[in-house]
């Protein structure tokens, strides 16, 4: 049994309230299982969630975490992750090496007593902490390759070779163009573009950010995060099957969402790609 399961889907800041019920208000988090394996892409206020349901399972948990990145919206939920504090379980946390704080010091800071009542050694499962950076890993049972994508800070995409299927999860992504040639991603312009397709092929599905309206993009080119006509436009060089419209914006209710995805569906027959397109919601589950 493997399934994608999405706890979370909302970028920025959580979104609660009646006019996104639909699609929910949590931010990033997704489940990844294949049997046993459980894989947990970040820790956003949907891991919340996530977690009582993995303590229903009355089970010792052991997961792998992934964060794309350490921005509020993809951690913000693991100190309200309740199996994070249940001795017996442990967890390994996985992110981008950054150059001036090792990953368990950034994980701790939200919770540093000024902001948080619970500090992150009162935790009682097992924690354990890996950095990465771009290449190819073999983490016991699992092949994953990574990528560095064009969003402020150190920000992974994560390519996952299930027994079934490939995933790739990319929840903060920008096109890349020479006029962000300034900011700190390694990959550029058409160089970054050609990489990253090379990454992206020969995935069976995409779930990459799909934040902006292109005209809302042209507003706000730098922030990190794509127009809907970018993952289509990839997945298609790609050969990608099966996209995943992720990473909302707060300011998107769940009819807007809705115009969204006609609007993505309709770009991607404009363009002649044949592609599934699903916008990520609260509880969509997709077995693999
Ligand atoms: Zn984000
Ligand atoms: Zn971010």
């Amino acid at each position: 049994m493997a399934y994608i399961k999405f706890w979370g889907v909302r970028g920025s800041i959580p979104t609660p309230g009646p006019a996104t019920v639909r699609y929910g208000g949590n931010t990033s988090c997704v489940e990844l299982r294949d049997g046993d394996q459980l894989w947990i892409l970040d820790a956003g206020s949907g891991i919340r969630d996530l977690g009582n349901a993995l303590l229903k399972e009355k089970k010792p948990v052991q997961a792998k975490i992934f964060l794309t990145h350490t921005h509020w919206d993809h951690i913000q939920g693991f100190p309200f992750f309740t199996p994070a504090y249940i001795p017996g379980n442990e967890f390994t946390i996985h992110a981008a090496r950054d150059t001036e704080m090792q990953l368990k010091d950034l994980i701790a800071g939200q919770m540093n007593p000024t902001y948080f009542p619970v500090e992150l050694s009162d935790m009682g499962s097992i924690l354990k902490y890996r950095e990465l950076s771009e290449g190819s890993y073999e983490l016991d049972d699992l092949r994953l390759d990574t990528l560095y994508v064009n969003h402020p800070g150190n920000t992974l995409a994560y390519k996952f070779f299930l027994k079934s299927k490939t995933v790739i999860y990319i929840s903060d992504n920008e096109p890349f163009e020479p006029a962000l040639a300034e900011n700190e991603t390694e990959v550029l312009g058409e160089d970054g573009n050609r990489k990253f397709i090379e990454f992206l092929r020969a995935a069976d599905i995409l779930i990459h950010d799909a934040q902006y309206t292109p005209e809302e993009y042209a507003k706000h080119k730098t922030w990190g995060h794509s127009p809907y006509t970018y993952p289509v436009d990839i997945a298609g060089q790609a050969g990608i099957r099966h996209l995943v419209l992720f990473h909302h914006d707060p300011l998107h209710d769940d009819d807007f969402i809705d115009d969204m995805l006609e609007k993505t569906r309709l770009y991607a027959l404009s363009r002649h790609i044949e592609l599934r397109i699903t916008a990520a919601r609260e509880g969509l589950k997709i077995d693999l």
